[in-house]
C-alpha cells in the first residue's frame, strides 16, 4: 500500500512526489508514456538536446522558485530572442523599438506611440472584449494584420474575435530596442536538459512507465491511500458533461547535413498560409556547435481522443463546463487534481512548480 499513487510522471507529479517522498510518505508514480518528464522531456539526437514536445525556456520572476529549479540543475544564459517571419519579411518579437522600426521607420519612443495612437483611435476601440480588440489597442492594425491575425488563427484553430483577450496579454509590448520575449528576471536553460532534472526529483521514488490509469481503475484506487491526477479531468470523469476543448501539435522533425539552419532557436511563421506557427531550431538553445542541426515544425491542430491534448482551451465555454466538473473533483475526498490538464489551466513550468508545491504543502498541514 503506497501513501500516494501520482498518475503523471510531468513536472506536476515529479515534484508533488518528490516533496512527498522527502517528507517521509511512500509514492507511486505511472506514466502511460514510455518515459518521465510529460511534455518537458527532451532527447538527444546526434548530439544535440532535442525538446520533443516543443521548445521550453524556463523563465520566473519568483526567486523561491527559481532557487527550487536551481537545485537540480545549472541554467545557461540563453534568453529567448523570437523572431517572427511574415512573407519575405522578418522582425523582432515581442513587440519592441525594433519592431516599430522595422514596419514604420519610426525612431523614437514617442513616434512609435503616436503610430499606435492613431490605428487604435482608426479601429474606435475603447474596452477591448476580445483578443483581436485587446491586440488592436496594444500594438495597433498593422501588427495586427502581419504578426497576430494569421498565428493566433493557426494556434487557436479560431478567429481572434472568437478568443479571450488575455492570451495576448502574455507577451510584452515594450517601447525600449530590448528583444527578450519574456519579462522575468530570471530565465535559461537547464544544462543536461529537463530529463535529467525529473530523474533527479524522481529520486528514490517508485516510478513505473507505460501504465495508464484507465486501464485498470480498480487496481489503481486501491493500490494508494490517495491518488494525485495529472491527466485531463474530464476523462477521469468518463466525459459525462461532454468534452473539454484543448489543443494539439504534431511536431515534424528534420536533421540537416549543416550547421545552422536559421540563425535563431525560435523563427514564429505568423502568415495563415503557412501551416506551422513556428520552426525550431534546438541546437540555438544550447549554442550548440554540431556539424549537423535539428529543426522542428510546430503543427497546431484540433484535439481528438488519442492525441496528446497541449492546451487547455480556456474560453468562456470551456471555463464554465470546467467548474462543472471541478464541482465533482471537490467532492472526491481522496483524489486531488493538478497540473495542466488535472486543472484544466494553462501554465508555465514556473506555475507548475508553484502550484504543486502549494497543492504539497496543503496536503502536509491536513495530514
Ligand atoms: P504534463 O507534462 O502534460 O504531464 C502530465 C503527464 O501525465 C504526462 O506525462 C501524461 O502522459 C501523464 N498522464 C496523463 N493521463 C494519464 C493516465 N491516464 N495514466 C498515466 N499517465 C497519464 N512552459 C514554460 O515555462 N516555458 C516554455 O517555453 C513552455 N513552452 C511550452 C511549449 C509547448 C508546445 C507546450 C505544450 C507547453 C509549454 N510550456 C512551457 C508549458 C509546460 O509544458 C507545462 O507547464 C508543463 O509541462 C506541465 O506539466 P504537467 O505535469 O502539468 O503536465
Ligand atoms: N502570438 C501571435 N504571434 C506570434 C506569437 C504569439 O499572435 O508570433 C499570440 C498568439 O495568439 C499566442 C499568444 O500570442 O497564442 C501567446 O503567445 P505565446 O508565445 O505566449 O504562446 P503560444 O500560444 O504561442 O505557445
Amino acid at each position: 500500500m503506497y501513501d500516494y499513487l501520482v498518475v503523471g510522471a510531468g513536472l506536476f507529479g515529479s515534484v508533488f512526489a518528490r516533496e512527498m517522498t522527502k517528507a517521509g510518505k511512500k509514492c507511486l508514480v505511472i506514466d502511460k508514456r514510455e518515459h518521465i518528464g510529460g511534455n518537458i522531456y527532451t532527447e538527444d539526437i546526434e548530439g544535440i538536446r532535442v525538446h520533443k514536445y516543443g521548445a521550453h525556456i524556463f523563465h520566473t520572476d519568483n526567486k523561491e522558485i527559481w532557487d527550487y529549479i536551481n537545485q537540480f540543475a545549472e541554467f545557461n544564459r540563453y534568453t529567448n530572442c523570437v523572431v517572427a517571419r511574415y512573407k519575405d519579411e522578418l522582425y523582432n518579437l515581442p513587440f519592441n523599438m525594433n519592431t516599430f522600426n522595422k514596419l514604420w521607420g519610426v525612431i523614437t519612443p514617442k513616434e512609435a506611440q503616436e503610430k499606435i495612437k492613431e490605428q487604435i483611435k482608426e479601429a474606435g476601440i475603447t474596452s477591448p472584449s476580445n483578443l483581436e480588440e485587446q491586440a488592436l489597442l496594444l500594438v495597433g492594425r498593422d501588427i495586427y494584420e502581419k504578426l497576430i491575425k494569421g498565428y493566433t488563427q493557426k494556434q487557436w484553430g479560431k478567429s481572434a474575435k472568437e478568443l479571450p483577450a488575455f492570451i495576448i496579454k502574455r507577451l510584452p509590448v515594450r517601447f525600449t530596442y530590448d528583444n527578450n520575449y519574456f519579462n522575468d528576471k530570471y530565465q535559461g536553460i537547464p544544462e543536461g536538459g529537463y530529463t535529467a532534472i525529473i530523474e533527479k526529483m524522481l529520486d528514490g521514488c517508485e516510478v513505473r512507465l507505460s501504465e495508464n490509469y484507465f486501464s485498470d481503475r480498480e487496481k489503481y484506487d486501491n493500490i494508494a491511500k490517495k491518488i494525485l491526477f495529472t491527466g485531463m479531468i474530464d476523462e477521469y470523469f468518463d466525459f459525462c458533461y461532454g468534452s473539454l476543448e484543448y489543443r494539439t501539435l504534431r511536431f515534424e522533425n528534420e536533421i540537416y547535413d549543416m550547421e545552422n539552419f536559421q540563425g535563431n532557436a525560435v523563427v514564429n511563421y505568423t502568415e495563415y498560409d503557412i501551416p506551422y506557427t513556428r520552426i525550431i531550431e534546438h541546437k540555438h538553445f544550447e549554442f550548440g556547435k554540431q556539424k549537423k542541426t535539428i529543426v522542428t515544425k510546430e503543427y497546431p491542430d484540433v484535439w481528438k481522443p488519442g492525441m496528446e491534448p497541449y492546451y487547455p482551451v480556456n474560453d468562456d465555454k470551456n471555463n464554465l463546463l470546467y467548474n462543472k466538473y471541478l464541482k465533482l473533483a471537490e467532492k472526491k475526498e481522496n483524489v486531488i487534481f493538478g497540473g495542466r490538464l488535472g486543472m484544466y489551466r494553462y501554465m508555465d513550468m514556473h506555475n507548475i512548480i508553484e502550484e504543486a508545491l502549494r497543492c504539497f504543502g496543503k496536503e502536509i498541514k491536513a495530514l
